[in-house]
């Protein structure tokens, strides 16, 4: 059985069928790639695995049990956790009370795991009072995937972790998502950046409007035409 399992799910906004029936799942310790171009239904895939929004047809289930319909803030008690597009930071909060939001769930937050995350992230150490809105699109990201790091995910969800960043801030931001991974914690990563995840996750899912169109592991994926030509821009 997997970890995750989304069976059929149909997902509008309004009389908009974002995402049409698709079905994908997600073994235990593994990273699991969404691919496709902008408007694809990447970001509404994960949402409604997160529970921030509900799906019209079909189910989710999270280690064997329905979660679709339960709200994201009661799922982060199963642990999953969601980093979102666009990092949402609180920015006006310093770095350690930012990591202490994401331990919300549990009385206090774990200072073992509170120190890891500085181990990963020794800058946010450094700028452990300084407000989030002040930290470069890197750190914010470094600081988003912490966050949801001290909630103790099961499953981490990252939307376009990628996004904005300069090359060499991306390439340690996938480093800490294998760590993470290998670590124990299983991940769904939705990217633009298809290289670059597909050359990290074990497998992958190609979303073209609101459909699966292709899936296969990482490598394959980076070795089919299909995929050359419209995601990494190679005729
Ligand atoms: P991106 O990389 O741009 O975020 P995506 O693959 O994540 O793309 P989604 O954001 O999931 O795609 O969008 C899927 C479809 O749903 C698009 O057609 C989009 O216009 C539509 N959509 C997304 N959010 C809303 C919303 N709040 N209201 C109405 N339509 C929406």
């Amino acid at each position: 059985m997997a970890l995750l399992e989304v069976d059929n799910i149909e997902v509008r906004y309004g009389a908009i069928k974002a995402i049409k029936g698709i079905s994908f799942d997600v073994a235990e310790g593994e990273i699991v790639a969404l691919l496709g171009a902008n408007g694809a239904g990447k970001t509404t895939t994960q949402k409604t695995v997160s529970g921030m929004l509900r799906p019209s047809l079909g189910e989710i289930r999270f280690d064997g049990k329905r979660i679709d319909g339960i709200p994201a803030h009661e799922l982060i008690h199963l642990g999953i956790c969601h980093v979102p597009e666009g990092r949402r930071v609180f920015p006006r909060m310093s770095i350690l009370e930012n990591l202490e939001m994401g331990a919300f769930r549990f009385k206090k937050p774990d200072e073992q795991i509170l120190e890891h995350v500085f181990e990963m992230f020794p800058r946010l150490r450094e700028r452990i009072k300084q407000q989030a809105g002040t930290l470069s699109g890197g750190e914010q990201q470094m600081l988003a995937i912490g966050r949801a790091l001290m909630g103790k995910p099961r499953l981490l969800l990252l939307d376009e972790p990628s996004m904005g960043l300069a090359p060499l801030i991306v390439n340690q931001i996938f480093d800490i998502i294998k760590e993470i991974n290998v670590e124990g914690v299983t991940v769904l990563l939705v990217e633009q950046n298809a290289s670059k995840a597909l050359a990290l996750a074990n497998r992958g899912y190609v979303l073209e409007t609101g459909e699966i169109v292709l899936s296969g592991t990482g490598k394959d994926l980076l070795a089919d035409d299909r995929v050359r030509a419209a995601y990494l821009g190679e005729e």
